[in-house]
């Protein structure tokens, strides 16, 4: 799908010149005028009856500047911090809940332990729980979420999900039932990470595709069109790629997966079966504690079947980019080297070609990831008001 800021202005409707003037503004945090239109791709003046059509709708808000040069922009444009977005994510054997404005900041954040392996009953009665508490939250001050998207490991649209083996019509009717006429869209994890790194700044808009892979619990991976729309991406549960064939046993029920053997719970079973404090994102004290309990080289094996993995992936998807998140991106150095090493094993083609670069981590952020792919479903769709513009086949994935 082509970048919104490349599609011609002809072929956008009211709606989707809207999603690419939020868009813009979203992604500069605060934008000036003639910057808004440049990566818009609209003209000033469209890009003025837009802004005063939003202003209208209390979607964004303007705060006068001295002009820089004479004749320059006076005023920089913010969206909202009133418009909220809710998140719920499934990830690091918690259930989280948040609340917070598009920009993808959680001003409420509730979690709750749940274990690996969640049974759909057991979700459903956490969930309630949840939800209850958040609604007390909004309700005393007042807020409304517009928007709100649920983030699972595994979530493949229209397939059974290896992780959570649940009932997805099931699931689909008891999000609306709970939610009313909150909006809710569910996605897989990894898809949600992508939205969480462009609405952070981390993944420039006007880039080629890059295969995107996050290494934590599980392993998962998306290819990321630079600014295109990231509820089109595609998730890949590379984690469940057979590696070893009778090898390790793995959640999916297989064996010799690749998760099995690169999962932040397989990295804390080396380092002496403790869990690994994922949420500091201390580089240092995990570089010290491999160093200590000498099982680099172990670790060092496990990130070449990584690369090995990799490798099969991009001999089918063709980019020569690859962005890794998650605990390999703590051990930046020892990573490049394993994961190098892999692909030379299995790309078709020179491995010095591929371009890999290791992103922020983003491990214990839930239920951030979550917050900003609801944003972005929200501005996607034209940021509608409340029975506003026309929501149909917006329908829970
Ligand atoms: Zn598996």
């Amino acid at each position: 799908m082509l970048p919104a800021a490349n599609q011609s202005l002809s072929n956008r409707n009211r709606k989707g010149t809207r999603a690419a003037v939020l868009e813009a503004i979203l992604l500069s945090e605060s934008a000036v005028r003639g910057e808004i239109a440049r990566q818009a791709n609209l003209s000033e003046a469209s890009v003025s009856r837009i802004l005063s059509e939003l202003r209208v709708d209390g979607m964004i808000e303007e705060s006068r500047i001295a002009a820089p040069y004479a004749g320059g922009p006076t005023s920089v444009i913010s969206v909202s911090k009133d418009i909220r977005v809710a998140g719920f994510e499934l990830a690091n054997d918690r259930l989280s809940f948040g609340v917070g404005p598009l920009s993808g900041a959680a001003e409420y954040v509730d979690r709750t332990d749940v274990g690996p392996r969640l049974a759909q009953a057991d979700f459903e009665l956490h969930f309630d729980e949840g939800i209850a508490r958040m609604r007390e939250w909004i309700d005393e001050r007042g807020i409304v979420p517009r928007r709100a998207a649920l983030a699972i490991p595994g979530f493949l649209p229209g397939r059974r999900n290896p992780i959570l083996p649940w009932d997805s019509k099931r699931l689909a009717e008891f999000l609306t039932d709970r939610l009313g006429d909150l909006p809710v869209d569910i996605t897989n994890s990894v898809v949600a990470q992508a939205a969480l790194r462009r609405y952070a700044g981390q993944d420039p808009p006007e880039e080629d595709s890059h295969l995107f892979l996050f290494v934590g619990h599980g392993v998962a991976g998306t290819l990321v069109h630079g600014g295109g729309a990231i509820d089109s991406f595609r998730p890949y549960e590379i984690g469940h790629m057979v590696i070893e064939r009778g090898g390790r046993t793995c959640r999916c029920g297989h064996h010799g997966c690749l998760e099995a053997y690169v999962s932040l719970g397989a990295m804390s079973q080396i380092l002496g079966g403790t869990e690994l404090d994922i949420s500091a994102g201390d580089s240092a004290a995990i570089a010290a504690r491999v160093a200590k309990t000498n099982c680099g080289s172990e670790i060092h094996e496990r990130l070449v079947l990584l690369g090995v993995a990799v490798g099969n992936a991009l001999n089918l998807e063709v980019t020569n980019r690859v962005r890794i998140g998650g605990w390999p991106s703590l051990l930046p150095d020892m990573a490049r080297d394993a994961i190098m090493q892999g692909l030379g094993e299995s790309l078709l083609g020179e491995a010095s070609s591929v371009q890999l670069d290791f992103v922020a981590p983003a491990l214990g952020a839930d239920p951030k990831a979550a917050l900003c792919f609801a944003a972005h479903r929200f501005v996607a769709n034209g940021a509608p008001m409340v029975g506003g513009l026309d929501q149909a086949g917006e329908a829970v994935a």
